[in-house]
């Protein structure tokens, strides 16, 4: 059983609420963050209460309050030897010229800007006990384009490289990081998507046979599980009913 401390960001919906059962049943001692505390709550009394699990609400987005917020928790929760930074989302389908700037402000500023507040808050604490993983949350799209992905897309582009530079920083540590890259996974990742349109959401898992979010789990667990000399640096992965597509040629 492991004895350590994971912070799981997003941990309220999808993937990081998956990862909170999954990991508490490996033994983990928690620190959950997000904004709807109420689903933390739930969460926390399922997995053992406060003893096991610390709760926080927090919006990512805001730079003071993840200092703050991160830097108030109790002791048992203070040494982090895992960051699992997996909040964030897509927002809107329009293409690039009508898209909406709120939801790209959105974007940069929870999938890129959050997940470096909470990075710089954790790291200090895993490079002066030499130990730690950072597991990222990217996307295949930040890797391969698809119409209406621009700034999500990129957003996970960035996430891609700055776990990469993570690495480069960390040379000489015993600090592990790796990027997972999900394909297409049923969550509420759509309901936030398509803007609470449940059917449109629905329809896109419907019969296409998504990754689910125990998937996700459990491809982590194996990450973190290796032992500490392997560096996983990235895995994409997809459902066995989706794959690239052509590159498209069309008349002007
Ligand atoms: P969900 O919508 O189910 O979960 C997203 C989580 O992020 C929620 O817990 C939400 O909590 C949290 N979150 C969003 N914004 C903020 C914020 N500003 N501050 C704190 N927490 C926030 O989606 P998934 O589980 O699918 O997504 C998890 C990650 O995986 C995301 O980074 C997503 O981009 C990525 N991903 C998802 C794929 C998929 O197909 N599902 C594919 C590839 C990558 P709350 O609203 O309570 O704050």
């Amino acid at each position: 059983m492991v004895n350590a401390t994971a912070l799981i960001t997003g941990a309220s919906s999808g993937f990081g609420e998956a990862l909170a059962r999954r990991f508490a049943n490996e033994g983990w001692r928690l620190v959950l963050v997000a904004r709807r505390f109420g689903r933390l709550q739930r969460l926390q009394e399922e997995l053992g209460g406060p003893a096991k699990v610390h709760i926080i609400e927090l919006d990512v987005r805001d730079r003071a309050a993840v200092v703050a917020k991160l830097g108030e928790r109790p002791a048992p929760f203070l040494d982090v030897s895992l960051l699992v930074n997996n909040a964030g989302l897509a927002l809107g389908l329009e293409p690039a010229w009508q898209a909406d700037p709120d939801d790209w402000d959105t974007m940069v500023d929870t999938n890129i800007k959050g997940l470096l507040y909470v990075t710089r808050a954790i790291l200090p604490g895993m490079v002066k006990r030499n130990r730690g993983h950072v597991v990222n949350l990217g996307s295949i799209a930040g890797s391969w384009p698809h119409p209406g992905a621009h700034v999500y897309g990129a957003s996970k582009a960035f996430v891609q490289q700055f776990s990469r530079n993570l690495r480069a920083d960390l040379i000489g540590t015993r600090i592990r990081v790796t990027n997972i890259e999900p394909g297409l996974c049923e969550t509420e990742f759509s309901f936030v998507h398509f803007k609470g349109d449940r059917a449109k959401a629905e329809e896109l898992y419907r019969g296409n046979d998504p990754l689910v979010p125990e998937d996700i789990a459990e491809i982590i667990n194996w990450v973190v599980k290796m032992p500490s000399q392997v560096n996983i640096n990235s895995i994409e992965v997809m459902p066995i009913t989706q794959t690239w597509g052509a590159l498209p040629v069309k008349p002007v």
